[in-house]
């Protein structure tokens, strides 16, 4: 096994021990396939050291990552008409996503190369687990996130992370980390971190050997940035060149899917390149077609998930025709158990997820200022979320929450007189304090 990443664009190798998050060409970094594929007796994911590039340092992080159920789903097969459908569980995982497996290895090589903080740029669930094994190790860790985060995730890594900063955008969340994180003894974490792409490889690995003798025809994989698809790809086009790798996004378009959902995948021409070479291809799947596959996995097997975490599944139940022949197809599951009561509620009640209400971290904030100091114009607002909370938008977006706030009836705007001037203080609705009790 060679302990090296290497460029994908000039082909330069870098030996893991440098630390190198990107080549001095500005391109991606991998780390090398491994040469065969065998594990050892040791905890969560590092059951693959002899293949991963981070096994160069001996003191390694972990908390039983990875080793995630192979799920036989027969019932759901027989549904789709299919053959053999396998589920691999990733909400078993410490934080609950594939994500875990890349924070152990990320971490290891971090707090081995003497580093002291980690700057994570995160949409919701990179942050959570990058922070959970920071914690672990005694790293400090930075999450620098867009301000439309659903407030489940924003809380969960408040709790775990040393500071969190919020941003307008997913894009300028990613240009922060990169620079906080080149700080010395620093380092930025976006999906593109080799040091996570080593970890994530572990998953493709233990598809490929749960199956024993067997190899799958498709695997699904959830894109976000693509970082897993390109890991499980480098693993698959190795050892089982005959395995198609189907990657599911989800549409940018749907409220539901914020968390997981980017407009333009980092790893896109990466991905295009190894998919026209494999046979491999991209699909996308919308809030309708999520929540179909969270039904039909809760009425045939009994599990229950996020929705955003049931993404890969609800492109198996829309290419369940085209891949008739097929078999065994692998699904990943990944995002814990579906806890969210306005999701459950609209699942339940069969409601159409357009009429589904889905607050925001900052509008969810706003609603508590209100609620804990009265009626307040939203400059005041804009202030108090700036100096409290960390939320870093300007006064024009702000202003853009209160009126999405009013449309839905969870604030209402009044004139007041100050002297001469007019103003408009916003005060929150019986509505609006039901939402935050
Ligand atoms: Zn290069």
């Amino acid at each position: 096994m060679k302990n090296e990443l290497v460029c994908v664009e000039c082909g330069r190798a870098y030996p893991v021990l440098s630390g190198r998050v990107k080549c001095a060409c500005g391109g991606q970094l991998v780390p090398t396939p491994p040469e065969k594929l065998g594990r050892v007796n040791a905890p969560g994911i590092w059951s693959w050291a002899n293949a991963l590039a981070t096994a160069v340092f001996k003191s390694r992080a972990t908390l039983y990552e990875g080793n995630t159920p192979l799920i036989r789903a027969s019932r759901l097969a027989e549904e789709l008409n299919l053959r053999e459908v396998y589920l691999k569980d990733e909400s078993r995982n410490p934080s609950g996503t594939f994500i875990d497996r890349g924070s152990a290895t990320l971490v290891t090589a971090a707090k081995s190369l003497r580093l002291t903080r980690l700057v994570a740029a995160s949409l919701g669930d990179l942050g959570v687990s990058v922070a959970t094994y920071s914690r672990r190790v005694g790293l400090r860790c930075k999450v620098v996130m867009p301000s439309y985060t659903t407030p489940v995730k924003a809380y969960q890594t408040a709790m775990l992370a040393d500071s969190v900063e919020y941003v307008e955008s997913y894009k300028e969340s990613l240009s922060k980390a990169w620079k906080y994180g080149s700080a010395p003894a620093n380092m930025p974490v976006t999906p593109q971190n080799p040091f996570l792409l080593d970890g994530y490889r572990t998953l493709a690995m233990e598809i490929l050997t749960d199956l024993s003798t067997k190899r799958p025809g498709v695997v699904l994989v959830p894109v976000g940035d693509g970082a897993l698809a390109y890991a499980t790809i480098q693993i698959v086009s190795k050892f089982s060149p005959n395995t198609t790798v189907i990657g599911v996004r989800a549409s940018s378009k749907s409220p539901l899917l914020k968390d997981v959902a980017v407009d333009r995948p980092l790893f896109a021409d990466l991905l295009k390149e190894l998919m026209d070479c494999s046979g491999g291809y991209m699909i996308e799947v919308g809030e309708d077609d999520v929540v179909s596959a969270l039904k039909l996995l809760a009425k045939c097997e009994g599990m229950l998930t996020e929705l955003t975490g049931a993404t890969a599944v609800a492109a198996l139940i829309k290419l369940s025709d085209d891949l008739r022949g097929t078999s065994p197809i692998v699904s990943i599951i990944s995002g814990g158990p579906a806890r969210d009561p306005a999701v459950l509620r609209m699942v339940v009640s069969e409601g159409h997820p357009r009429y589904l209400t889905r607050i925001g971290f900052t509008k969810m904030k706003i609603l508590e200022i209100l609620a804990l100091q009265g009626p307040l114009h939203p400059y005041a607002v804009w202030k108090i979320l700036k100096g409290e909370y960390g939320v870093n938008v300007s006064l024009r977006s702000i202003y853009q929450h209160f009126s999405e706030l009013s449309e839905m009836r969870l604030v209402e705007g009044t004139e007041e007189r100050e002297g001469r001037r007019r103003r408009k203080v916003f005060r929150i609705t019986d509505e609006g304090l039901s939402l935050i009790r």
